[in-house]
């Protein structure tokens, strides 16, 4: 007998699910109703796995597996196709239905907080919806279409989930012509290095500065949250990296032979913890330019810590270990778990710019500000204010006893002649 069901959750598996969506849509067609194929994805669901273990991890795919059961009961078939993947088929849609509250209540289901090993869990989960016959008319291109807008829900992440639209060609279109841009400012060496002053408000000097990276293509600006992510995709990113840190240790060597002293914080990606990270060649080139290992420091997000924790340890270790400081950049837009943060050997925490933007007397984003300086002190780490726009903010902070600060109230990102005279002003 050829097994139809998923051994760890009970639930139909692949090959099940296709003949029950082939079955479906034969009726479908002969009743002129419609059927909806519902892609469901977990939500980081591999950093569970790596920090709680396998066991936990399939535990609770059982339980979401349970509950999704139980919602769709009679109505449709729920299939795991492996990981942390599920299909759901709703047989029978009528014409106007757009399934938006069933599909509500799976995501709240799923959303229900989950007490294992002594910690209670909440995974989020991103859905995407397709419907024969609109979308498609056979299982494997229904499951297909719902992939799709599935993958479109994960990076819209408003309302966790998006029914397949041609409109997703749309922007598929589009992003491929910004992806041809990237490539073209990658082979044509069009990016460059702004830098952005961080200040210690007691001493009101400069201690460092953080290195933005910004591209010209045929004379119009290209802006970091546009060609990071293809740069990441396209794997450009490690290159440019290395280059955009050659450029930093030329600039550094020349504000040290003036007397400065302070640090360039340089902002890694996902990707230079997926591979090995180059230290050997990050120690060569600052030798080459005679700087110390304090001229080099590094960000990282928290998504890093996430995805593959075992590893980014390890790695984050080899830097601790020859002595480099690493930043933790964003903090509070992610998972932002006390447990994660005790894990890693990290000195400073930045605190996201929309925090500090939007901060006012007795408002969540204050109380935020407010527990993440507590914490950085708790962890002996020190903290940096990132996003700082007034006066006001920066006393704000200062009476909070957060004093290291980044924003355009000080300075906005500008090329390496325009920082020079900001590393010795007198703020
Ligand atoms: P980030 O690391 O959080 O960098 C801080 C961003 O906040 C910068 O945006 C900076 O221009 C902006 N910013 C600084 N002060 C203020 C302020 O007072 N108000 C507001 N509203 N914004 C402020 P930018 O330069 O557009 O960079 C965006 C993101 O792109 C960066 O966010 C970083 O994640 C990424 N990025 C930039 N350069 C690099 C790089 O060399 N490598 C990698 N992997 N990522 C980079
Ligand atoms: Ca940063
Ligand atoms: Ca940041």
């Amino acid at each position: 007998m050829i097994a139809t069901y998923d051994g760890l959750t009970g639930l139909v598996n692949r090959t099940l699910l296709l003949d029950r969506l082939e079955h479906a849509i034969g009726l479908a067609r002969h009743h002129e109703h419609r059927v909806a194929v519902m892609f469901v994805d977990l939500d980081r669901f591999k950093g569970i796995n790596d920090s709680l273990g396998h066991d936990y991890g399939d535990k609770l795919l059982r339980i979401v597996a349970n509950r999704m059961r139980n919602l769709v009961a009679e109505s449709g078939t729920v299939a795991r196709l492996g990981g942390d993947e599920f299909v759901i088929v709703i047989e029978e849609v009528n014409a106007n239905d757009d399934l938006s509250s069933f599909v509500a209540q799976i995501i709240e289901s799923v959303e229900t907080p989950i007490s294992l090993a002594e910690e209670v869990l909440r995974v989020s989960c991103s859905i995407g919806v397709a419907f024969y016959p609109e979308d498609a008319s056979e299982p494997a291109e229904l499951i297909k279409q719902a992939d799709v807008a599935m993958y479109t829900a994960k990076k819209d992440a408003l309302s966790g989930f998006t029914y397949f639209t041609t409109d997703m060609s749309e922007r598929a279109k589009t992003r491929l012509q910004l992806e041809n841009k990237v490539k073209r400012a990658y082979s044509d060496d069009c990016f460059f290095n702004h830098y952005q002053p961080i200040i210690d408000a007691r001493t009101n000097t400069t201690i460092g500065v953080e290195l933005l990276l910004r591209g010209k293509l045929d004379n119009e600006p290209l802006f970091p949250d546009q060609f990071i992510p293809v740069l990441e995709e396209l794997k450009y990113i490690i290159e440019v990296t290395r280059q955009a840190m050659r450029r930093a240790a030329e600039d550094l060597s020349s504000w040290y032979s003036q007397g400065f002293t302070g640090f360039v914080s340089i902002n890694l990606s996902a990707l230079h913890f997926k591979t090995e990270f180059d230290l050997t060649g990050v120690l060569t080139l600052l030798d080459e330019f005679n700087l110390p290992k304090e001229a080099f420091r590094f960000e990282i997000t928290e998504g890093v810590l996430m995805d593959d924790s075992d590893n980014a340890l390890r790695q984050i270790n080899r830097f601790v270990k020859e002595g480099f400081v690493l930043a933790l950049d964003d903090f509070g837009t992610g998972y932002s778990s006390l447990s994660y943060l005790k894990r890693y050997p990290l000195s400073v925490l930045k605190i996201d710019k929309s925090f500090v933007n939007e901060m006012a007397p007795g408002n969540a984003n204050e109380a935020l500000v407010t527990t993440t300086i507590t914490l950085a002190n708790n962890l002996n780490m020190s903290c940096v204010a990132e996003g700082v726009e007034t006066k006001a903010q920066a006393e704000e902070l200062i009476g909070k006893a957060c004093y290291f600060h980044q924003g355009y109230f000080y300075a906005k990102p500008c090329t390496a002649e325009e920082v020079a005279p900001l590393l010795f002003k007198a703020w």
